[in-house]
């Protein structure tokens, strides 16, 4: 059976510095003011220091794989003939 992963689940920790690309040497650092902590809240990223360079910033938890890229193109093309469908039995009904 095919099985697909959308969206994969990651741990930056586990990821290069995007400084000193030194391995291991990210962990994750508080929110300093409320900017900070409204964009940890809503979205997927989390705010990283790394130990080695003191580089601070935003890095994702989640990623895309590469085949799920093409499945949310396949989704899109699909919502939007389906829109466009829809919009012509609409249109031929109302008439
Ligand atoms: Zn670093």
């Amino acid at each position: 059976m095919y099985k697909s992963k959308i969206i994969l689940k990651r741990n930056p920790i586990y990821e290069l510095c995007p400084s000193c690309q030194q391995k291991n040497s990210l962990h994750r650092s508080k929110a300093k003011n409320i900017k900070e902590d409204i964009i940890k809240k809503i979205t997927f990223y989390k705010i990283y220091r790394c130990k080695e360079c003191g580089w601070r910033g935003y890095k994702s938890s989640f990623g895309f794989s590469a085949s799920s890229v093409k499945y949310i193109l396949f989704y899109v093309v699909l919502l939007i003939l389906v829109v466009i469908i829809v919009d012509k039995i609409l249109s031929i009904i109302v008439k």
